[in-house]
């Protein structure tokens, strides 16, 4: 079992498979994908590799693998690569976080391939505001993609990081929306990363209000399994969704951490905000598991006990496109 030098263990891997984006969200890629952002851009894992990789995490232990990006549905091949990835030993669960512009036309595809949970980020359930936002006019497209993801019955997360001056005022039309919906509505705490400084200090929300609200209006923490994300869950008997918070910035976020991350050219990351990554991408293409197992196993002893946001150190990531949020 992949453990850590503080006893966590790692049941989880996030595997950005490109870097690449066609949204421009304002606290991610405000000026779009720029070409030469990563040196190695051009060349993400292939089919081969991410089988490679899954194989080497899930003889370590890993459950569950969830694809990543920048926005992973531009792989020509990702059902291959979803495949791929469900059929290793060992895996149990592949998920997906998407902007969902490709939704409608590939969600039944992408079940095929044995997708068995969706992220789908939706900033604005207002279209202009979405539009503002992401720079694209999509949002009925991604809401008709998250009908027929509920109507396959695909377990279905939907992602809103809250910014200030952009959607907090529409924190209860959020709300409305999953009183009828069956998604669990992730908040995501706005991150400080390399390249949004001057964004996050004035749109940040915490979190902590957020679930101070929650719990004054009735809705109680659910427990979660060892192979969930970061969220803390909540339930509300009149609705028929549920709310995560995601809020990096509480003191004990790091304490149960059970996710590495791996970029899209073979970097291991321990942890989102690490100063670098640990190139793997010699030992990946030489496609023994076992050794590249054995490289991990010894990386994650070197895993540090927090990130140090709240200290204002964003590490190496200048953006979450860059590794996967
Ligand atoms: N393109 C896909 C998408 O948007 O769902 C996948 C990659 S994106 C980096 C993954 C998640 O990270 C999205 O839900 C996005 O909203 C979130 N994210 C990006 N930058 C962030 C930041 N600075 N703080 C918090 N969440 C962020
Ligand atoms: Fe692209 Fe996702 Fe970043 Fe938006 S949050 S710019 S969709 S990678």
């Amino acid at each position: 079992m992949l453990q850590d030098s503080f006893g966590r263990r790692f049941y989880y891997l996030r595997l950005s498979v490109t870097d690449i984006c066609n949204f421009r969200c304002n606290y991610c890629l405000p000026d779009g994908y720029q070409c030469g952002q990563s040196s190695a851009r051009e060349n993400p894992l292939s089919v081969v590799e991410v089988g490679t990789v899954v194989g080497a995490f899930a003889s370590l232990g890993t459950e569950k693998v969830r694809l990543t990006g920048g926005e992973p549905s531009l792989r020509k091949d990702l059902e291959q690569l979803i495949e791929t990835v469900k059929s290793v030993d060992g895996i149990g669960r592949v998920a997906i976080t998407t902007n969902g512009y490709r939704l409608p036309m590939e969600i039944d595809a992408w079940q095929r391939a044995g997708l068995d949970q969706l992220n789908v980020s939706i900033d604005s359930l207002d279209p202009q505001q979405f539009r503002a936002i992401t720079g694209h006019d999509k949002l009925d497209t991604i809401l008709c993609g998250i009908d027929r993801a509920l109507a396959l019955g695909i377990p279905t997360k939907v992602n809103a990081v809250l910014l200030r001056e952009h959607n907090f005022a529409e924190f209860n039309h959020f709300l409305e929306w999953i009183r009828v919906t069956p998604v669990s509505l992730r908040f995501i705490e706005l991150m400080r990363t390399g390249d949004n400084r001057d964004f996050f200090a004035s749109n940040h929300v915490a979190g902590s209000d957020i679930e101070k609200l929650l719990l004054r209006t009735g809705w109680e923490q659910v427990v979660r399994p060892r192979d969930a994300g970061p969220a803390k869950e909540y339930a509300h008997p009149d609705y028929a969704g549920r709310i995560g918070l995601i809020m990096p910035y509480s003191k004990d976020f790091c304490v149960s951490c059970n996710r590495l991350r791996m970029s899209a050219q073979g970097a291991l990351h321990l942890c989102l905000f690490a100063e670098q990554g640990i190139d793997l991408r010699d030992a990946i293409g030489g496609g023994d598991h076992q050794a590249l197992a054995e490289q991990i196993r010894a990386a994650v002893c070197g895993k540090n006990a927090s990130h140090q946001l709240a200290s204002g150190f964003t590490g190496a990531t200048r953006n979450l496109a860059m590794l996967g949020g």
